[in-house]
C-alpha cells in the first residue's frame, strides 16, 4: 500500500525527510516503551495501561473544563446510518476519508467463490455488499438528526464522545485511522453558535497549556477534496470558520499538529437537517473538539513515556 501524507508534500525535500524521521522516532519510542502496540496497519494501534491512564485523565480534564456548559450527554456507536451520513454532505467534501461497512449477502455458491478466491490468495472482500452503514468520521454527526425541527430558545448543547474513523493511513503517530474526539456541540441562533465557538477558545487553550504543552490557536485550512474543495478551503480561511489548537510535537522546524479544534458550521447542518430556532430562522451550530489520542500522544512526546516522572504541575492539571 502507498501511504500518502499530505503534510509531507513540501518542496523542501530535506525538511520532509527530517519530519518523516522525527515521526518515525516518536512512533518507535511509543512502541518500544510499551505505550502503543503496532497492529500491522498504519495508523491503527492497540493501547496499553499507561496509554489508557493518560487518555482517561485527558478526557476527564476536558469534561471538567466544560462542566459549566451543563451539556446533555449523548453517546453513539462507531457507525452511523447511511441516510444520516448523506445529510451531512461529508462525501462531497472528504470522499477520500470516508469509509463504509460491507457485509456478505450471497448464497452458498457465492460463498464457495469467495473461499476459492481466498484460497488463491486473492482479495475476497469484493464478494461483500455495501451495507447502509458508514463509519462515523466526526462524532457530532448523529446529533443533528435527533433534535427535531425546532431548537428551543437558548439553543441546546451536547456532550458527545465516540469513535471516529478516517481513511488516512499514516506512519505519523499523531494521524490515526481510528481515534476518538470529545465534542461539545451547540445548536442555536447565529449569535449563540458563534458565542459557543469563540467563548470556549480561551479556556481550551488554558487547559491544554496547563498540560505543559506549547499551544497556538490558528485558523484551520482543511484539505477539502478536489477543485471545488479548494474553494471551500479558501472560504473556511476567509470566513475564519474554524480554529485549531496546534502544538509543535516535532519541534520548531516543522508544522505544529492540531490537537483540538473549534468550529463554526454556520447554517450548514441547520439547512441540511431542516433545523430552525424558535423565531423560525435556520439554526446555526458550532462544536469544539478535543482530539483525545492526539493530546495524549502530544503529552508523551513532550514529557516522556513515564507519567510518574512528569512535573507535579502537569500531573496536577491532569489529576494524575
Ligand atoms: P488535521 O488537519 O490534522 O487532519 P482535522 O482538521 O481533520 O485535523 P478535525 O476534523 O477538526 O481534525 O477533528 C477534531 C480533532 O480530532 C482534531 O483537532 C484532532 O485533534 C483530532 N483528529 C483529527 N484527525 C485525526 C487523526 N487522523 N488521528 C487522530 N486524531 C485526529
Ligand atoms: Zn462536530
Ligand atoms: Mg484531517
Amino acid at each position: 500500500m502507498t501511504i500518502t501524507d499530505p503534510t509531507t508534500t513540501t518542496t523542501e525535500g530535506d525538511s520532509a525527510a527530517a519530519l518523516a524521521a522525527a515521526r518515525a522516532d516518536l512512533r518507535g519510542r511509543l512502541l518500544a516503551d510499551g505505550v502503543l502496540i503496532d497492529l500491522g496497519s498504519p495508523g491503527l494501534y492497540g493501547r496499553t495501561g499507561v496509554f489508557e491512564r493518560v487518555y482517561a485523565a485527558v478526557d476527564a480534564a476536558a469534561v471538567r473544563s466544560q462542566a459549566d456548559l451543563d451539556a446533555e450527554v449523548l453517546r453513539f456507536p462507531p457507525v452511523e446510518p447511511l441516510a444520516a451520513f448523506e445529510r451531512t454532505d461529508y462525501i462531497a467534501s472528504f470522499p477520500d476519508l470516508a469509509a463504509s461497512i460491507s457485509g456478505f449477502t450471497g448464497d452458498d455458491r457465492t460463498h464457495r467463490a469467495l473461499l476459492a478466491a481466498r484460497e488463491r490468495g486473492e482479495r475476497w472482500e469484493t464478494f461483500l455488499q455495501p451495507a447502509d452503514l458508514m463509519l462515523t468520521p466526526a462524532v457530532c454527526h448523529p446529533v443533528y438528526g435527533l433534535v427535531g425541527d425546532t431548537v428551543p430558545e437558548g439553543g441546546r448543547t451536547f456532550d458527545i464522545v465516540g469513535d471516529s474513523f478516517r481513511r488516512e493511513p499514516s506512519l505519523d503517530p499523531m494521524r490515526l485511522q481510528a481515534f476518538h474526539m470529545h465534542e461539545f456541540v451547540h445548536i442555536g441562533t447565529p449569535a449563540s453558535a458563534k458565542t459557543h465557538r469563540d467563548g470556549r477558545i480561551p479556556g481550551m487553550r488554558a487547559l491544554l497549556e496547563s498540560f505543559g504543552l506549547a499551544i497556538e490557536v490558528v485558523p484551520a485550512n482543511d484539505p477539502f477534496f478536489g477543485r471545488v474543495g479548494q474553494m471551500l478551503a479558501r472560504n473556511q480561511v476567509e470566513q475564519a470558520l474554524k480554529f485549531e489548537f496546534v502544538t509543535p510535537v516535532y519541534g520548531p522546524d516543522h508544522d505544529a499538529t492540531a490537537i483540538s479544534s473549534a468550529n463554526l458550521h454556520e447554517d450548514h447542518f441547520g439547512t441540511s437537517f431542516g433545523l430552525r430556532t424558535a423565531d423560525g430562522a435556520v439554526a446555526h451550530s458550532a462544536c469544539i473538539a478535543f482530539g483525545l489520542e492526539r493530546i495524549t500522544i502530544a503529552l508523551f512526546a513532550a514529557h516522556g513515556t513515564d507519567p510518574d516522572r512528569w512535573t507535579s504541575d502537569v500531573r496536577a492539571a491532569l489529576a494524575l
